[in-house]
Formats: structure tokens, C-alpha cells, sequence
């Protein structure tokens, strides 16, 4: 792992967090062992198949939102939350093809910035889906050099948009952590101890279960939308596999929330493998539409400039 340049990791947590979210949309929901079932020879191709309402290599509101903060990241020169948030609502009243319960209800509220989560979560007492986590890749990349408690702090900041859950907060840290030891060079699975100890110590046991050795997805106690088994899961595709193709499979043969957990997978999995890792017929595929921006539609190109900047 140790031979793959910094930056070609960048683009692998960038570029390789979409793949996920294009190649998993189709098998949203459906059951476990779906993906193998259709693709049983892997390296045979045709994977990015559409399906669902989504075309071939179409990412979803995961990549969507995670482009926003990328531009703005780029655009603002740093972390400028008013204008995530900004970016976060004139995508949301475009009307995404997919959008998450809580994200939409919280964006299209009215409520400030720095209040609209917040004021969710107090009224609904729920608030700890995946929807900070599964767009988290860009800013992990951008954020990586400044070191583990800036980097954990800003995916914090980030996800507090439009989660007013702290554990939503704290997986979404957890995350940004992983990516940052990936592009350094070093093994994420190894640095899980130091980085739990970086978890606020209210949510420490929780992600302590779901990111043991021996903790597996058929293990969960919630639905794997929810942070904890999505992060857990994605976790445990890298630890179990030996490529990025490999985890990216086992991730969206969990079933469920397959888009998101493929992109969460697939942004670990890429910053550890690298860009090269990520089969080209994936991304030749890949693109992003950007409802509320212009009719933009952002393609592996376009993304690969996105990750060289955010990697500076
Ligand atoms: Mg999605």
C-alpha cells in the first residue's frame, strides 16, 4: 500500500467514493447477495448497469452533495459553512432525483445555517442517518494535511449542517480520520484504536462495537442508513477484502442503503488502494449531475481535478 503516491490516493477517495454510490444506486434496498448474483465473475464489466430511476454510472445525492462541498471548499478558499449550506438548499429546491428524509426536511426548513439541524433534531429526536457521512470524501481529502483534530473537527462542523445528531458528527469524523492515515501512507484499519480515542467519549462504545475485529454487518442493530453500521460496514468490506473492486462488491452485497454504503467504502478503499486500483470501466461511466447548477454534469475527468485541487 505504502508505494501509491499521496495524490494518486486522493483521487482514489474522491473518484472511488462516487464508482460506489454510481455502481450501488441500482440495488438500493433490495437483498443481500444481489450484485454477485447478476455479476458473478468480477472483471467481466457491465456492473454500472442503471436501475432504479438511475442511468448507467449515474451517482446519486451521496457524490451530489459531496461535489458541493468540494466547490465550495475550492471556491471559498476553506471551510465557509453559510455557503455549504447555501449550495446544500439551491440543490435541494432543484429537486434531486433522490434526497435523504432528514437532509430534505432540514434544508428546505428555512431555518439559518447554524440552526436548522439542530432544530430537527430537537422536534424529531432523530438525527443519525448516513446522509453526512456518505459525501464526506472531499472535504476528508482537502482537510487531511492540517492533522487529525482539525480534519475530525471540520467533518464534525460539516456534518452538523444538516445532522443535528452528535453521532452522525462523530462517524463523520471517524471517517475523515481514516482517509487522512490512508493518504499518508499508513494502514487505516491499524490507526482505528487512536482514532476511537478521538471520539467524543458519549459516542466512544458505540463506534468501538461496530469497528471491532470481529464485528460484522449481520451484527447490526440498526437499518445500515443509519451512521453506525454504515461506517462499520464500510469498514469491514476493506478489512475483509484485499482490493478496492473486491470491497466495493462486498460493500453492496450487504443490501440496504447500498449506494451509500458502497461510497463510504469506496472512499476508504480508494485513499488505501489508489486511483489506479479503481477499474476503468467503472469510471468511464461515472458522472454527476448537479441539479440547481446550471445543468452541470460532472464527469471522472472533471472529478479527478476536483480531488487534485481539494489534495493542494
Ligand atoms: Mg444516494
Amino acid at each position: 500500500m505504502t508505494s501509491v503516491p499521496a495524490p494518486d490516493r486522493a483521487l482514489g477517495a474522491v473518484i472511488g467514493s462516487a464508482v460506489g454510490d454510481a455502481l450501488g444506486a441500482p440495488f438500493e434496498f433490495g437483498p443481500q447477495g444481489a450484485f454477485s448474483a447478476r455479476f458473478p465473475e468480477p472483471g467481466r464489466g457491465g456492473e454500472m448497469c442503471g436501475g432504479g430511476g438511475w442511468d448507467p454510472g449515474e451517482a446519486t445525492d451521496d457524490t451530489q452533495m459531496a461535489v458541493l462541498v468540494a466547490e465550495s471548499l475550492l471556491e471559498c478558499g476553506g471551510l465557509d459553512l453559510p455557503d455549504v449550506f447555501r449550495r446544500f438548499e439551491r440543490w435541494a429546491a432543484a429537486g434531486p432525483k433522490d434526497i435523504g428524509l432528514q437532509t430534505e426536511a432540514v434544508l428546505s426548513s428555512g431555518d439559518g445555517w447554524d440552526t436548522a439541524a439542530a432544530l430537527h433534531f430537537q422536534v424529531n429526536g432523530r438525527g443519525a442517518g448516513n446522509g453526512a457521512l456518505m459525501r464526506a470524501a472531499p472535504s476528508a481529502v482537502h482537510f487531511a494535511p492540517l492533522g487529525r483534530d482539525a480534519t475530525m473537527d471540520a467533518a464534525r462542523r460539516i456534518a452538523a449542517l444538516t445532522h443535528g445528531d452528535r453521532a452522525a458528527w462523530e462517524g463523520t469524523a471517524v471517517f475523515h480520520e481514516l482517509v487522512r492515515v490512508a493518504l499518508a501512507g499508513d494502514d487505516p484499519l491499524t490507526a482505528l484504536p487512536g482514532t476511537l480515542r478521538a471520539v467524543h467519549p458519549g459516542h466512544r462504545a458505540r463506534y468501538a462495537t461496530v469497528l471491532a475485529r470481529d464485528w460484522h454487518p449481520d451484527l447490526a442493530t440498526e437499518f445500515n442508513g443509519a451512521v453506525w453500521p454504515c461506517l462499520g460496514s464500510a469498514v469491514w468490506a476493506l478489512r475483509t477484502t484485499a482490493t478496492y473492486e473486491e470491497a466495493v462488491r462486498a460493500a453492496i452485497d450487504l443490501g440496504g442503503d447500498t449506494d451509500t454504503v458502497a461510497a463510504v467504502t469506496g472512499g476508504l478503499a480508494g485513499a488505501a488502494y489508489g486511483i489506479a486500483a479503481v477499474p476503468a470501466r467503472w469510471t468511464e461511466a461515472l458522472h454527476v449531475p448537479l441539479p440547481g447548477f446550471g445543468g452541470r454534469v460532472l464527469h471522472s475527468a472533471e472529478l479527478a481535478d476536483i480531488a487534485r485541487r481539494l489534495h493542494g
